[in-house]
C-alpha cells in the first residue's frame, strides 16, 4: 500500500529546533519567555497588526475575544454558519447564544446582506447582537469592507476568525487585521503549526495586554496571589512558541506552495465543466489557499462528491467534504439561522482536496491519476 496522502499535514522548515533548543538550554520551559515574545513580534510584523498575543489555541483566542468584548450570559453573537465548530463553540462557553448567518456565492463566506437582515430581525425581536464572527474559510477572505459597513451601522464589534487565513489578504490588508480582534490558529493542520496554538491580533494595545493578563490566570499585582477577575490558563508555551518562530521563517514559502497546488488543480481540471473551484472573485482577494476546494455537479461530472471521496480513499488519499454548516449540526440545530441556501449546497457537493505545502510530485501524480479516472476531460 502507498503511504497516506493527507489533506494538510505539518511541514517543518528546519529552523524550529534552534529556538526550541535555546528555550531548553536556558530553562525557559514555561508559558512565557523569549520565544513567546519573539513569536508575537513576528506575527504582528507579518500581519501588520500593532499587537499580537500568543495563546494555547485558536479556540481559546475566540473565547478570550468574547470575554474581552464583554459578551456574557443571555447575549447573542452572530457567527458564520459555514465554518468549523470552533468558531461557534466559545459563544456557548460565555453563556451566549450563537445566531448563524449563511454564506454568499462568490467567497463562500458570510453574506453581508443576510448579516444585515439578521441584525435587523434580532433587534426587532429585542436584542442587539454583541459581536459578529466572520470566517475566511479555507483561506478565502470574506468581504470584510461590506461586513464592517453593516457592523458599524449598528455599532457591533467584529471578531475575525482568520484561523485558516494567515497570509491571506483583501484589498492589500491582511486577514486578521480587519476586525477589532483577529484570531489565528497554529493547530497541526494549519498553514503553519506549533502542534497546537493560537493568537489574537489587534491594534488596541489595552485589549491585547488584557488578553495576556486574563490568559495567565488574571493575577493582580501583589506578592501573594490576588484576583479581581476570573482568569484562564490560555498562554502559549515558550517551547511551542519556538516552533512558531521557526515556522514564521517558512510561512511565505508555504503560502506560495499552497497557491501553487491550487493552480495545479485548476489546470488539471480546466476542461471539466461540472467542477467549480472556490476562487478569488477578483484582484482584491488574495487567498493563501490553505485548502483547495471544489464543488462538483453530479449531473455534469457523472460522479457524486461522495463517490469521488471514496475513490481517493481507495488510493489511500485523504479528502474531506466541505465543512458541515453549523445550523445543520445536531448540537446547534435549535439556534436561529438566516439562510441563503449557499452553504447547504456547498456541503452537499463540495470536497477539500489534498493541499499540503509538502505534497511531493510523486504524490501529485497519485492524486492526478484518481482525478484522471473520474473528473478530467481533455
Ligand atoms: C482551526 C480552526 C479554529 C480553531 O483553532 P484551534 O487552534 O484548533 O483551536 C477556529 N476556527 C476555524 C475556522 C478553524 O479552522
Amino acid at each position: 500500500m502507498n503511504d497516506k496522502i493527507w489533506l494538510s499535514s505539518p511541514h517543518m522548515g528546519g529552523g524550529e529546533m534552534k529556538y526550541v533548543q535555546e528555550a531548553y538550554d536556558t530553562n525557559w520551559v514555561a508559558p512565557l519567555g523569549k520565544n513567546v515574545n519573539m513569536f508575537e513580534d513576528k506575527l504582528a510584523d507579518f500581519s501588520g497588526a500593532s499587537y499580537a498575543s500568543a495563546l494555547s489555541s485558536g479556540t481559546s483566542a475566540i473565547h478570550l475575544a468574547l470575554v474581552l468584548l464583554g459578551v456574557g450570559q443571555g447575549d447573542e453573537v452572530i457567527v458564520q454558519s459555514f465554518t468549523f465548530s470552533a468558531s461557534a463553540n466559545p459563544v456557548t462557553y460565555v453563556g451566549a447564544t450563537p445566531v448563524f448567518v449563511d454564506s454568499e456565492e462568490d467567497t463562500w463566506n458570510m453574506c453581508p446582506d443576510t448579516l444585515k437582515k439578521a441584525i435587523e430581525d434580532r433587534m426587532a425581536k429585542g436584542k442587539v447582537p454583541k459581536a459578529i464572527i466572520p470566517v475566511h474559510l479555507y483561506g478565502m477572505p470574506a468581504k470584510m469592507d461590506k461586513i464592517i459597513q453593516v457592523a458599524d451601522e449598528y455599532n457591533i464589534p467584529i471578531i475575525e476568525d482568520a484561523a485558516e487565513a494567515l497570509g491571506s489578504s483583501y484589498k492589500n490588508k491582511k486577514m486578521g487585521t480587519w476586525g477589532h480582534l483577529g484570531v489565528l490558529s497554529f493547530n497541526g493542520n494549519k498553514i503553519i503549526t506549533t502542534s497546537g496554538g493560537g493568537a489574537l491580533l489587534s491594534d488596541d494595545k489595552e485589549l491585547i495586554e488584557k488578553s495576556r493578563f486574563l490568559a495567565t490566570q488574571a493575577r493582580d499585582a501583589a506578592p501573594h496571589y490576588e484576583h479581581s477577575h476570573i482568569g484562564f490558563n490560555y498562554r502559549m508555551s515558550n517551547i511551542l512558541a519556538g516552533i512558531g518562530c521557526g515556522q514564521m521563517e517558512v510561512l511565505n514559502s508555504h503560502i506560495e506552495k499552497r497557491r501553487n497546488n491550487n493552480v495545479w488543480y485548476r489546470e488539471l481540471l480546466k476542461n471539466s465543466k461540472g467542477v467549480k473551484f472556490q476562487e478569488e472573485p477578483n484582484g482584491d482577494y488574495y487567498s493563501n489557499y490553505w485548502l483547495s476546494s471544489i464543488c462538483i455537479d453530479p449531473q455534469k461530472c457523472g460522479i457524486t462528491r461522495e463517490e469521488l471521496r471514496l475513490k481517493f480513499e481507495e488510493a489511500n488519499i485523504e479528502s474531506r467534504p466541505l465543512w458541515k454548516p453549523m445550523h445543520l449540526q445536531p448540537v446547534f440545530k435549535d439556534f436561529p439561522f438566516y439562510s441563503t441556501g449557499v452553504s447547504e449546497q456547498l456541503f452537499k457537493d463540495g470536497l477539500c482536496l489534498p493541499s499540503g505545502s509538502n505534497l511531493s510530485s510523486a504524490e501529485r501524480d497519485r492524486i492526478a491519476s484518481v482525478l484522471k479516472e473520474t473528473l478530467v476531460i481533455n
